[in-house]
């Protein structure tokens, strides 16, 4: 990132209604899924709220929220001071992330990076399917009691906050 580049970052941060988050809602709802935004009475303000779903989506910039990708470069400049702010941000997320969960709704954590055009269908894919399995979750078919011996999909963690991983890159 230039300065000019990291500038601009900062500038429209911490806003709503970014491009990614735009992404996310016009696929949920181009698939029929109706949501909340922005919802003040949760902790952290979720970008997304699906009742239905008793889930909350949180669309989250690499740089801001310190996801360890290569968007994210922790600046060369004043680096101790942006360290610092990126851990407290993080250490925020967490928290509200436990609060989320205590009052019975998943989480689920969609990083920028994932929406780049290249990965982006098969982010948005992998999060409808985690919603439909969680929806059979709350309604009490649990897919996993229910047929002990079948896998679990590997996209879905019931009862741990999703965060959805980048692949790693293989190295020379
Ligand atoms: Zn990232």
């Amino acid at each position: 990132m230039t300065p000019q580049q990291r500038h601009h970052c900062m500038a429209s941060i911490p806003s709503r209604n970014t491009k990614p988050e735009m992404v996310v809602r016009r696929f949920l709802h181009a698939h029929g899924l109706r949501y909340r935004i922005h919802v003040r009475r949760l902790p952290g303000t979720p970008d997304i709220v699906l009742r239905r779903y008793r889930t909350v989506i949180f669309v989250n910039g690499c740089f801001w929220h310190g996801h360890p990708c290569e968007a994210y470069r922790t600046p060369t400049t004043r680096t101790e001071f942006w360290s610092a702010k990126i851990a407290r941000n993080q250490q925020r997320d967490l928290l509200q992330q436990a609060k989320l969960k205590r009052m019975g709704w998943h989480v689920i954590r969609i990083w920028e990076c994932q929406l780049k055009p290249k990965v982006r269908q098969q982010t948005l894919q992998g999060l409808l399917h985690t919603l439909n399995h969680l929806l059979l979750v709350n309604y009490g078919a649990h897919p996993y009691t229910a047929a002990p011996d079948s896998p679990t999909p590997a996209t879905l963690a019931a009862e741990e906050p999703m965060e959805y991983t980048t692949k790693k890159r293989v190295t020379d």
